[in-house]
């Protein structure tokens, strides 16, 4: 095999070319980007490239702007990709120029949802995604600036910490009853809510945006399910992403809330491979499931640059992520689900905890908060599906290593 083109650079991409080069491929690699900056870390877009943006600007790429020409990757950034064309063997760009490969990896992740409400492309509207977007976000937090929060997910609960930090008043509406209910589950949902609501942001739970009131182009205030209006100097919206699937189904590959992939992610074409926000692959509890994590962006892309140069390899994890919010380090693997039972270690008032989620003895999921050094034990407590006693999980004196002891002991 003599090419490769991947297109969408970012995390998944930026990572997939250096596996590919690092496995040996010695053939010809295209890396399409629609961006203008070569692949970057989107975390600290939510963190410190809001409270300390100058500094953070510096460390977000993934490499340097030589590794590409050092590594022989012909990254095309500010392109479009608008067709996979089989029949001429390559990728189309928007200004109709054909780059023709022998595999293609799909890495085109994800879009911010926008706010369905007529002012929501107003200039002081901010959906998060990318580097311009926290760009411009930063530059309307200051402190005494009255933020409406839309959404409390991973990104509203994020810029909630980072604009109160700033010194910013936050309004925080969301639907639901608590935060970040999708990452952490119901019960660790309401814990968060309530570190919210005791750091002072101002919180609207239960409450949906009906309007946004605008003056001289810009929305000053945002009008609630529950008759209150919020005066506001800015609007910050995460209510979710949605993937960029329109070259996948464009080119007839099978989509279905995402592009479906196998455990090598391979998509339904043989010689097209997806990988990060955009891939639907197996999940490891069963079913199909859509990652949208920074460790799931990083290991599949590189599974898939190994799959892609014909090399036996599977991908198979639970999810995890990270999320930093005031003083808290949040971590999560697996299911966090309600519906599981759940055993807590360590003290839930001082913020110093771990939560297993069990299915009958077996743990399926793992919360840490500011114990860090326990996620690494909870990891492969989950992907070795281990069964426990869940007195010794809950009691503090028993190391967490044992627990994985006793497994193969038993084996
Ligand atoms: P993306 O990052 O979405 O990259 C896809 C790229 O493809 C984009 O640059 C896009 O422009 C490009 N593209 C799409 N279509 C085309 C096309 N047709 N032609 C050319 N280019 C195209 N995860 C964690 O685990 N912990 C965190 O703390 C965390 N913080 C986050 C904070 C923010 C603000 C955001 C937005 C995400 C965060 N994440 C975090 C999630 C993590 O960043 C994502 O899971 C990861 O970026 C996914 O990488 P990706 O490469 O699959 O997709
Ligand atoms: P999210 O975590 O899915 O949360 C979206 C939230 O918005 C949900 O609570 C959702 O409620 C609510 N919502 C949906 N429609 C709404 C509407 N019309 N009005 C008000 N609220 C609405 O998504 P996100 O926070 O936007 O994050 C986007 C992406 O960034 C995700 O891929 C995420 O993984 C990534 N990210 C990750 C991290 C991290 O891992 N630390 C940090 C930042 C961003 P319902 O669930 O009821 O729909």
């Amino acid at each position: 095999m003599k090419s490769i083109v991947v297109v969408g650079a970012n995390l998944a991409g930026g990572r997939s070319v250096e596996a590919l080069r690092q496995a040996g491929f010695d053939g010809r690699i295209t890396l399409i980007g629609e961006e203008p900056w070569r692949p970057y870390e989107r975390p600290p877009l939510s963190k410190e490239a809001l409270w300390e943006p100058g500094k953070s600007a510096q460390k977000i790429f993934l490499h340097s702007e030589d590794w590409y020409h050092v590594n022989r990757v012909d990254l095309r950034l500010g392109a479009r990709a608008v067709e996979l064309d089989f029949s001429a063997g390559g990728v189309r760009l928007s200004d109709d120029e054909l780059i023709t490969a022998e595999k293609f990896l799909l890495a085109t992740g994800a879009r911010a949802r926008l706010l369905p409400l007529s002012g929501a492309d107003a200039p002081n509207v901010h959906h998060l995604r990318t580097k311009d977007q926290a760009d411009a976000l930063a530059r309307e937090l200051y402190p005494g600036a009255r933020i409406v929060v839309i959404g409390m997910g991973v990104i509203g609960s994020e810029v909630a910490a980072s604009a109160h930090k700033i010194g910013c008043e936050v309004f925080a509406v969301e639907p639901t009853h608590a935060t970040m209910i999708r990452a952490v589950g119901e019960r660790f949902g309401h814990w968060l809510a309530e570190k919210h609501r005791i750091k002072g942001i101002h919180v609207r739970f239960g409450v949906s945006p009906l309007a946004l009131r605008q003056r001289e182009g810009k929305v000053h205030a945002v009008e609630l399910s529950n008759g209150e209006s919020i005066d506001c100097d800015a609007v910050v919206v995460g209510i979710g992403i949605v993937p960029a699937t329109e070259l996948a189904a464009g080119a007839g590959l099978v989509v279905d809330n995402g592009i479906v992939v196998d455990r090598s992610s391979r998509t339904s074409h043989m010689n097209v491979f997806a990988a990060g926000d955009v891939a639907s692959q197996p999940g490891f509890f069963g079913g199909r499931v859509r990652l949208e994590t920074y460790q799931n962006a990083t290991d599949q892309a590189s599974v898939a640059a190994q799959a892609m140069l014909g090399k036996t390899v599977e991908y198979f994890k639970p999810a995890w992520f990270w999320s930093d919010q005031y003083d808290l380090n949040i971590q999560g693997v697996g299911r966090l689900d309600n519906s599981l039972s759940i055993v807590v270690r360590g003290d839930l008032e001082s913020d110093d905890f771990s939560a297993f989620f069990l299915n009958g003895h077996v743990v399926e999921g793992v919360l840490t908060v500011n114990r860090a050094f326990e996620m690494g034990v909870g990891k492969r407590l989950v992907e070795r599906r281990i069964s426990v006693d869940p007195g010794a999980l809950a009691d503090s004196s028993t190391e967490l290593r044992d627990l994985l002891k006793v497994r193969s002991d038993a084996a």
